[in-house]
C-alpha cells in the first residue's frame, strides 16, 4: 500500500465514522478506530502508521508478537488490541503484549487473565465477547450466561471495558448491534466493540465505541 493510498483510505474511514456519529448525535471522537492488521506484513502496516493511525488489532498472539515489537520501537504511542480467540495458556503473553483484550468469553480465561495481570502488574482493559447470534461455531459467551460471566470478571478485578460481538455473516447486522448495546446498558458496562469493514457505520449509529476495520483500510487479505 502506498502512503497516498493509506492517507486516503484512513481519511475516508474517519469521514464515514464522523458522518455516522452525527446521524446518531454522537461525537466522532467517542469512536476508536482499530485498524485490524492481521495477516499483513510490517511493510503493509507502516504506511498506515505514517498516515497517523495509532490503534491496531491482531487476532493471534504469536503473529502479533512477531510483528509488533519492531513496529512499536519505530513509532512510540501505538496501542495494540487483541480481537481474536485467546487460549488460557497464552494469557501471560497476551497481557504482556496487548493494551486491550476483546475476546474474554469464559470462566477459565477470566481466571487465567486475572493471574497473568497480577503477575505482570499490568491490567489491559477487557471486553467480554458475546455470541450475539447464538451460532455454535462462534466464540463468545451465550447471551443468557453474560450476567454471570460479568460478575466473575468483576470479582476477579478484570478491568471491564465493555462488550464485543461479531454478528452472523451475511444478514443485516443492525438488530445484533442493538441487542449488544442493550446488553451493555442492562449490565452496566460502557464500551461496545462492534462493526467491521462492511457494517461499521451501522455500528456507530447504534453506539459502537470501538470499530474493528481491516479490509477497508488494508485491502483484501490473501
Ligand atoms: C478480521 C477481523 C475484523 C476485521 O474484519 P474486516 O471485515 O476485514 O474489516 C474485525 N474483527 C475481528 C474479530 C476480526 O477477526
Amino acid at each position: 500500500m502506498s502512503s497516498d493510498t493509506a492517507d486516503s483510505r484512513l481519511s475516508a474511514i474517519h469521514d464515514r465514522i464522523a458522518r455516522a456519529a452525527r446521524i446518531a448525535a454522537r461525537a466522532p471522537g467517542d469512536v476508536t478506530l482499530i485498524a485490524i492488521s492481521k495477516t499483513h506484513e510490517a511493510d503493509a502496516i507502516r504506511p498506515l502508521i505514517a498516515a497517523g493511525q495509532r490503534v491496531f488489532g491482531e487476532n493471534r498472539v504469536q503473529e502479533a508478537a512477531a510483528k509488533w515489537p519492531m513496529l512499536r520501537d519505530e513509532t512510540p504511542g501505538i496501542a495494540l488490541h487483541l480481537v481474536g480467540q485467546l487460549q488460557s495458556n497464552k494469557a501471560e503473553d497476551a497481557v504482556a503484549l496487548f493494551d486491550a483484550i476483546h475476546a474474554v468469553d469464559r470462566s477459565s480465561l477470566i481466571a487465567a487473565l486475572a493471574r497473568a495481570m497480577d503477575k505482570a502488574y499490568r491490567r489491559p482493559p477487557c471486553f467480554v465477547q458475546v455470541n450475539i447470534g447464538d451460532e455454535p461455531q462462534k466464540g463468545g459467551c451465550a447471551v443468557v450466561d453474560l450476567p454471570a460471566l460479568l460478575a466473575e470478571a468483576r470479582a476477579a478485578e478484570l478491568p471491564l471495558a465493555g462488550l464485543m460481538a461479531v454478528p452472523p455473516f451475511g444478514v443485516e447486522a443492525a438488530p445484533y448491534f442493538a441487542l449488544l448495546a442493550k446488553l451493555a446498558r442492562d449490565n452496566g458496562v460502557v464500551g461496545l466493540s462492534m462493526g467491521m469493514s462492511d457494517d461499521f457505520e451501522t455500528a456507530v449509529t447504534l453506539g459502537a465505541t470501538h470499530v474493528r476495520v481491516g479490509t477497508a483500510l488494508f485491502g483484501a487479505r490473501a
